[in-house]
């Protein structure tokens, strides 16, 4: 089972209190972006095998959003970071190469 701990109340809950929000920091396009832009930013999502980034919900407790870096194959969790952040912080990736040398951003 998942278990990620919530950055924001300080829980580590398991993923029956969570709710997923899918893929973390997207790009967003809008009005004045290209057809190509905007197409891509509304279908089109990364769906790895192996180390993802993704947004969660502590919906069963505090309510608050937060990001998770983690391992879609092994359910293995890098880390997790608050919602406001624009790009992983340094500590979680180097968690992430530290784990797995091979991995890219
Ligand atoms: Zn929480």
């Amino acid at each position: 089972m998942l278990t990620l701990t919530c950055p924001c109340c300080g829980v580590t809950a398991e993923e029956t209190e969570l709710a997923p929000g899918y893929e973390a920091h997207l790009k967003r396009f809008g009005p004045g972006s290209t057809d190509a832009e905007f197409e891509s930013y509304m279908f089109a999502r990364k769906n790895p095998k192996g180390v993802h980034f993704e947004r969660w919900r502590h919906a069963y407790g505090c309510g608050k959003w937060f990001l998770a870096a983690r391992c879609t194959a092994t359910l293995e969790v890098f880390g997790t970071y608050p919602a406001q952040t624009t790009e992983p912080p340094a500590a979680i990736l180097d968690a992430i190469r530290a784990r797995r040398p091979d991995w890219k951003a």
